[in-house]
């Protein structure tokens, strides 16, 4: 479903007013059995990401749908990070341009230091990262200085990046 929107409404006199598609993207999430976290706490968190106004949400309206949404995604163990097939069980996983993502309890708990952003921060960059792949980007590098895109591998470390949850126009370019 698409609808449009009027941006830039007070753009330079005289030009025309711009509009932009913006794409629907029905999601759920789900604490998965082996995972001991509220639920409800968990939708709205992701919920409250996911809608970042400089996030994905630039582009995308976030619609929750409890039965036939194109994402689901999980707060998940190692173990069930390992059986699904993800290649890092220390990291969270998602499908690239697929409806799976599976965020890694102990990273949405604990953080990651390497990123240097505090626990809220973090777990921002962690929907972003993860709904970034989902929507079908690829991992982005620190170009040298300045915010790090949200698709490089914070968890790892930034480089000499300046930490940053905003998706940047490297991350745009990264499909
Ligand atoms: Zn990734």
């Amino acid at each position: 479903m698409f609808i449009l929107v009027l941006y830039d409404c007070q753009g330079v006199s005289g030009e025309i007013l711009g509009f932009k598609t913006m794409k629907t993207v029905r999601f759920r999430t789900q604490v998965d059995p082996d995972v001991r976290y509220s639920p409800d706490q968990f939708r709205d968190e992701v919920t409250i990401y996911l809608n970042d106004p400089n996030g994905w949400a630039q582009w995308h309206v976030f619609e929750y749908a409890p039965s036939g949404p194109a994402k689901v995604i999980r707060l998940a163990s190692k173990r069930t990070l390992k059986a699904e097939g993800c290649k890092e069980d220390e990291l969270s996983c998602a499908i690239l341009g697929g409806t799976d993502i599976w965020l890694n309890v102990e990273r949405w708990t604990r953080g990651a230091p390497k990123s240097k952003l505090p626990l809220e921060e973090y777990r921002q960059y962690m929907v972003s990262h993860e709904m970034g792949h989902s929507l079908g980007y690829e991992h982005a590098k620190c170009p040298g200085s300045g915010p790090v895109p949200v698709m490089v591998q914070q968890t790892l470390g930034i480089g000499a990046c300046t930490p940053n949850t905003k998706v940047t126009e490297i991350d745009l370019h990264s499909k």
